[in-house]
């Protein structure tokens, strides 16, 4: 199948500065550190891990809203690691995000219409009002929004339907890849499934590709092909979404997957629950060899001493981790 994006090595340093004029460079928070995956076309991949583990900056260092610090980043065939901004503006059409937060994402000054439209304009798909009024009113109906709401402010709106705002917004160029930053995770729990299957309705309808990301497996597992796990910046586990549930490999993800309620009572006295200690070491200065050895169970001499690197164990099922 096509491979729409391919992320090789990908690293991205946030530099600490110190000092009256911050002139003093003392370290790098490694957020990102040698990541590499790729996503075919019309695939969820979903991309899973707690808080602070780096995804939200794998997010938008992908699409080039941050800088890259080392790596590659291949979309749709083009090389856009360093392209200029003036060349990347073509390729952003394509490639869109949805926000955690649809509040603080939505400016509070401009009324739906101009929120939908403004990309519209800046990207000249629309040559007048009349034509981009249109326009909003087709993406409102694709989100279940009636056409009166064009006129509001995001204030007037609930947080699903700020939502589905977003998602209108980030479907208006047509794009072909959708970043969906935890896009449940500021909604109440009655409405995250309207928004996930809508998210699954424009996909079949649009071929879209999306990375899905969520610290949330129960939705992972519903809407995703394939999942990724991250660790402290690095990404431990890749595999199908029957495998990863099923036959979990790394320490790191078995240790997530057993914190997830079990409906059925007899499968739920089987599985025994793995409570991870400690906490997330800083990622400023992560652990020697494997970065999860601290808090690893299973953890050996070996791991302390040397990384371990992503290996496909089966077909598709990568796994970074000395017991493999
Ligand atoms: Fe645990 Fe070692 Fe595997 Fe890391 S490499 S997950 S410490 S067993
Ligand atoms: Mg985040």
């Amino acid at each position: 199948e096509e491979i729409i994006i391919e992320v090789k090595n990908l690293k991205k340093y946030f530099p600490i500065k110190r000092g009256i004029v911050l002139s003093k460079h003392v370290g790098d928070v490694k957020a990102v550190d040698d990541v590499s995956f790729y996503i075919r076309k019309g695939e969820t991949l979903g991309l899973v891990g707690e808080s602070g583990c780096g995804k939200s900056t794998v997010a938008r260092t992908i699409i080039r809203l941050l800088e890259p610090t080392d790596g590659q980043i291949i979309f749709d065939g083009i090389d856009i690691t360093k392209l200029p901004s003036r060349d990347l503006r073509k390729i952003r059409k394509d490639m869109q995000i949805i926000f955690q937060d649809p509040y603080s994402s939505l400016n509070p000054r401009m009324t739906v219409s101009e929120i939908i439209g403004e990309p519209l304009k800046v990207h000249g798909i629309v040559k007048n009002s009349k034509e981009k009024e249109r326009r909003v009113q087709e993406l409102l109906d694709l989100v279940g929004l009636a056409p009166y709401h064009a006129t509001r402010y995001p204030h007037e709106f609930s947080g699903g339907q700020r939502q589905r705002i977003g998602i209108a917004r980030a479907l208006a160029l047509n794009p072909k890849f959708i970043v969906a930053d935890e896009p449940t995770s500021a909604l109440d729990v009655s409405i995250r499934s309207q928004i996930i299957n809508l998210m699954q309705d424009l996909q079949k309808e649009f071929k879209l590709t999306y990375l899905f990301i969520s610290h949330d497996l129960a939705v992972i597992r519903h809407i995703c092909d394939r999942i990724a796990v991250m660790y402290l910046g690095k990404i431990v586990e890749i595999a199908n979404n029957d495998d990863l549930y099923n036959s979990p490999l790394h320490p790191y993800t078995q240790a997530l997957l057993s914190a997830i309620p079990i409906p059925d009572p007899e499968m739920a006295k089987k599985r025994k629950k793995i409570v991870l200690t400690g906490d997330v070491p800083s990622p400023v200065n992560p652990p020697l060899g494997c970065r999860f050895h601290p808090r690893c169970p299973n953890v050996m001499d070996i791991c302390s001493k040397e990384e371990p690197k992503l290996k496909e164990i089966k077909p598709g099922h990568f796994v970074a981790c000395h017991l493999y």
